[in-house]
């Protein structure tokens, strides 16, 4: 008999009635309105304009911005939902979300003033669209050696510098940019100031031409001359380097969704099609050598989905979880890789050409392994914390 007397504690991966909810509102959403548009948006490498009010309504993109601002007031597991449900059928649609929700408004609502709140936080969950600018040419896995200046002149920043891959440049209204006001200070020179698209001196440069997530933009942000003034500092000058340390631990636990949403789609496809082609006279999945490989991807899946959902919990109880953050990205990035990769295998020739829609997603898998701070830098962190 089991003891009633101890509370029971709820399996990991049990959702509650209003989390399941989000997740197949979203993920409807995502195989009604997005999935005719995934082929195109992915050849013309661009995000198609009409999705993005049909976001906004749906509620996914202010997902824990306060009623009193019009978000969703929701909690950062439905962030992850959210991501992970529309990663599933597009990863580009995956990511925009999840920069908007995990790095730009979890920024602003740690960081920023009332007047700041009240400023973009409306605008931010009905039209606006933001972006988080950290790398430049020189300065990726070391973030914090940017040269973007910004000169203090009375009451504004003068900001003059790149930056290089930003994800919704393209559609962003609203960029958090991080630029030093003392090179010699090292990383306690590092402020975060929001920038609004149409601000002198400031420019969105070159689109890249992408291996994968193509439709989502990545763009290169030219500052000549900028001028912003000191209300829009986030957070406190000199104290960029933190904003960008918090958000980015949360920021990775999103692309831990993106890639288990990622991970779960390329299986989808995989399963409906091992059971319909024939092989000498069977379905390929009556092979017990095809059998196993398909319950070793659902495995590793539902082992990445445990280290996702685990570090999103530890967030919202206000429990550390640097490691698992660390972890579940680094995990589920290799997870979806290697699910895509069989998806392409057992999809045969078919896997390999784009009237199908395995190739596309091996594509979009590689650059989990990649931003927000690559595997080698994921194992940096682990290794610390493990071995002091
Ligand atoms: C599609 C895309 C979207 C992006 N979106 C954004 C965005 O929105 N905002 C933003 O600010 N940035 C963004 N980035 C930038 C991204 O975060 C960086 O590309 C990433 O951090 C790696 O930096 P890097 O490209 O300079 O590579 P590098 O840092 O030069 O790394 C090259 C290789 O060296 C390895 N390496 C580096 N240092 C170490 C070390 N200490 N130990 C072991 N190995 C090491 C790395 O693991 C990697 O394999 C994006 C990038 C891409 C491609």
């Amino acid at each position: 008999m089991p003891d009633t007397s101890i509370s029971p504690v709820p399996p990991l991966t049990s959702l509650a009635d209003d989390e399941v909810l989000f997740r197949d509102s979203v993920y409807d959403f995502a195989v009604r309105e997005v999935t005719p548009l995934v082929a195109e948006m992915d050849e013309h490498g661009a995000m198609a304009p009409e999705l993005l009010p049909k976001l906004f309504d749906l509620g996914v993109m202010g997902i824990e911005v306060p009623e009193s601002y019009g978000g969703a007031n929701a909690s950062f597991f439905h962030a992850v939902l959210a991501v992970e449900a529309l990663s599933r059928v597009d990863p580009s649609v995956g990511v925009l979300v999840d920069v908007q929700n995990t790095l730009v408004i979890n920024a602003l609502l740690r960081w920023g003033s009332e007047a700041i709140h009240a400023r973009y936080l409306p605008a931010l969950t009905t039209t606006t669209i933001g972006a988080y600018a950290l790398s430049e040419a020189g300065s990726g896995s070391d973030a914090f050696a940017l040269t973007t200046r910004a000169a203090e002149d009375g009451d504004t920043f003068v900001l003059n510098g790149r930056k290089l891959w930003i994800t919704n440049g393209n559609e962003a209204d609203l960029f958090i940019v991080f630029a030093t006001v003392n090179p010699s200070a090292g990383y306690r020179g590092i402020t975060a100031f929001l920038v609004e698209r149409g601000a002198g001196g400031f420019a969105v440069g070159k689109k890249e031409d992408k291996l994968g997530i193509r439709a989502s933009s990545t763009c290169e942000l030219l500052f000549e001359g900028c001028r912003v003034p000191r209300s829009q500092v986030l957070g406190e000058v000199g104290k960029g380097y933190k904003v960008a340390i918090e958000t980015l631990n949360e920021g990775r636990i999103g692309i831990g969704a993106q890639m288990i949403g990622l991970a779960q789609g390329a299986l989808d496809h995989t399963i409906r099609y091992v059971k319909e082609r024939r092989q000498f006279g069977k379905a390929i999945a009556d092979f017990q050598a095809v059998q196993h490989q398909v319950a070793r991807a659902a495995t590793d899946l539902e082992a990445a989905r445990l280290l996702v959902y685990n570090a999103a919990r530890l967030r919202d109880a206000g429990a550390p979880f640097l490691n698992e953050a660390a972890m579940c990205k680094l995990f589920s990035s290799e997870v979806a890789e290697r699910i895509a990769s069989l998806a392409v295998n057992l999809f045969g020739g078919y896997g390999f050409v784009k009237d199908y829609p395995v190739e596309k997603l091996y594509r979009d898998a590689k650059i989990g392994q990649i931003y927000e701070g690559t595997s080698n830098l994921q194992l940096e962190t682990i290794a610390k914390q493990i071995l002091g």
